[in-house]
């Protein structure tokens, strides 16, 4: 494999990452190995079962190149790779807690984790306890003797919140908790967990490493401590991605730094354009000065993901409609990261339970695709026109 080389910028590694042409007859891509059976050459072989593969579900070259293009842009020890994003974190939550363990959840945590922890945690007597996402070294308070994890995501989903991670990390490892990040919004290029003090990463693969709306994955990474424990039950748990999807992973990281500065320079004239208009009450986008999370973001971060966003002035349900139903660019659909561009309307006032929504009208959520900004805006104005006539 290739080696690692610390010298050489992130966006150089996308390209070459988790790659070995020479064991390949010179192509430059890891092959799609399909396969149950591993033969071993003799019975000693079998016996002492140590070659590099033995056994389909537990990995193969096409598994090994991704897993270790993601250790090494993530910055962690080694990479598990799951069936999705949910598989990922929930396959963290069964390798890390017991009966009897609590654990500090972010408010603003994507929803379907949200359901694991009050489903399958709670059915299994591990209590969650979810904390106000801008906490920072506030979490110490909120830390019990049986607290084994800190859950992040940053920046949340929907709403987008900043969360001070070293600050959150500090006061959990001074606690004995490990500190896990669901790192999809920023991905290993924009933000580097372990770094900033994360034991686990989490991608949902799904989203902008696929990169293409095509294919179903996620990633756990862990630091050289907590791996055994992640590796044996993503073992135990049987879990192992279709060959194609895995591929589809592969080929989608070598064109993710292009596709997130374009994305990014989008997202940010959009949401730029967005704030000054008229129906908009505010925009939700890190990477804006006038953002709550702005200042932690910009210590942190190295850029901004183009998903963000907007809240409208208060106005009828009809005109919304109105405006979300002629889109023409703008699909509305949830898995985001493809190269489309996405809309949907959001009300986290339901099922939050630590902090309280203050939308001032119905929530947007943007997900700005590849296409010209220009058309894009135009597509919006459209969109605002049929608001102004519905109203
Ligand atoms: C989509 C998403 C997930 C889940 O990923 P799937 O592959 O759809 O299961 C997890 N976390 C975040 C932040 C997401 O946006």
């Amino acid at each position: 494999m290739s080696k690692r080389r610390p010298n050489q910028k992130p966006g150089t590694r996308l390209a070459h990452a988790g790659r070995d042409p020479e064991r390949f007859h010179g192509f430059v891509n890891t092959p799609i190995y399909r396969g149950s059976t591993v033969l071993f050459p003799t019975a000693a072989a079998l016996e002492a079962n140590d070659q590099e593969y033995t056994y389909g579900r537990l990995g193969t070259p096409t598994v090994k190149a991704l897993a270790e293009a993601i250790a090494e842009l993530e910055g962690g020890h080694a990479t598990l790779l799951t069936p999705s994003g949910l598989s990922a974190i929930a396959t963290t939550f069964l390798a890390l807690l017991s009966a009897a363990d609590h654990v500090l959840v972010t408010d603003s945590v994507y929803r379907p984790t949200r359901r694991f922890c009050d489903s399958v945690l709670k059915r299994l007597g591990i209590e969650t306890t979810y904390y106000d996402p801008r906490v920072g070294a506030g979490i110490k308070k909120l830390l019990k003797p049986n607290t084994k994890m800190v859950f992040t995501e940053s920046p949340g989903s929907q709403t987008f919140e900043v969360q001070d991670i070293p600050a959150i990390a500090k006061a959990a490892h001074a606690a004995g908790a490990m500190v896990v990040l669901d790192n999809t919004w920023a991905t290993p290029l924009y933000f580097k967990p372990f770094a900033q003090g994360a034991d686990v990463s989490i991608q949902a693969a799904t989203k902008y490493i696929v990169g293409h709306a095509d294919a179903m994955l996620g990633t756990i990474t862990a630091n050289e401590a907590v791996w055994p424990k992640v590796a044996h039950t993503h073992d135990e748990l049987g879990l192992c991605p279709g060959p194609e999807d895995v591929y589809l992973g592969l080929r989608g990281l070598r064109s993710l730094g292009v596709r997130l500065a374009r994305h990014q320079a989008s997202g940010l004239a959009l949401a730029e354009w967005l704030a000054r208009r008229p129906e908009v009450a505010r925009v939700i986008h890190p990477a804006l000065p006038s953002d709550p999370g702005h200042a932690i973001w910009k210590r942190d971060f190295t850029g901004a993901s183009w998903l963000f966003a907007v809240v409208l002035k208060p106005a009828s349900k009809k005109a919304v409609a109105a405006m979300l139903d002629g889109l023409e660019l703008f699909g509305m659909g949830y898995s985001w990261g493809g190269f489309e561009s996405l809309i949907i309307p959001f009300d986290p006032s339901t099922y939050r339970t630590a902090t309280h929504w203050n939308g001032e009208g119905l929530a947007l959520r943007l997900h700005v695709g590849l296409e010209e900004v220009d058309d894009l805006k135009a597509d919006l104005e459209a969109g605002f026109a049929r608001f102004a006539t519905n109203s």
